[in-house]
């Protein structure tokens, strides 16, 4: 396992759009525990996508404060419910942060580490992270959500990066 350095904007590998996993195999299990030790290497890191460490495969996980990680692979939103504006920031985008427009709640299906079909209903910051890592799947960043430039500023210590 490695704590991989995080590409940041303007790195091509962020808009591409990413392959889906055919088979999880030794490469793949060894991807997902290097995101994992990346994500874990700082307490304010909330969720990682696999081409911010310079894979472009739908690999991402999540880890929210006292919850398991949640590993998802070829994840996708199956329904979005409702919209809500929030505060924003991205590990690929150091020091800012914005504010935009998310779902109140997502439903999103993927597999599991084992191959196996999972569905995940979410509300709050797991579903606004849901949504964030996905975007990053499909090459998009919060900035390209943003209502205006001005929706977009400078962090502050207590601003958490997704
Ligand atoms: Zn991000």
């Amino acid at each position: 396992m490695a704590v991989l350095p995080i590409r940041t904007v303007p790195d091509p590998i962020l808009r591409k759009k990413t392959k889906r996993v055919g088979v999880i195999d030794r490469s793949i299990k060894k991807l997902i525990a290097d995101m994992r030790e990346t994500l874990h290497a700082d307490a304010g890191r909330v969720g990682l996508a696999a081409p911010q460490i310079g894979v472009s495969l739908r690999v991402t996980v999540i880890c929210l404060p006292e919850e398991e990680d949640i590993i998802l692979i070829n994840g996708e939103i199956a329904r979005r419910k409702g919209q809500r504006l929030v505060s924003e920031g991205c590990l690929s985008i150091p020091g800012y942060i914005g504010e935009l427009y998310r779902a109140e709640s997502v439903t999103v299906k993927g597999l599991d580490i084992n191959g196996k079909e999972i569905r995940i209903k979410a509300e709050g910051l797991l579903s606004q992270a849901l949504e964030h890592e996905i975007d990053h799947l499909n090459g998009v960043l919060y900035v390209d959500r943003l209502e205006n430039a001005d929706a977009l500023r400078k962090i502050e210590p207590e601003d958490i990066e997704i």
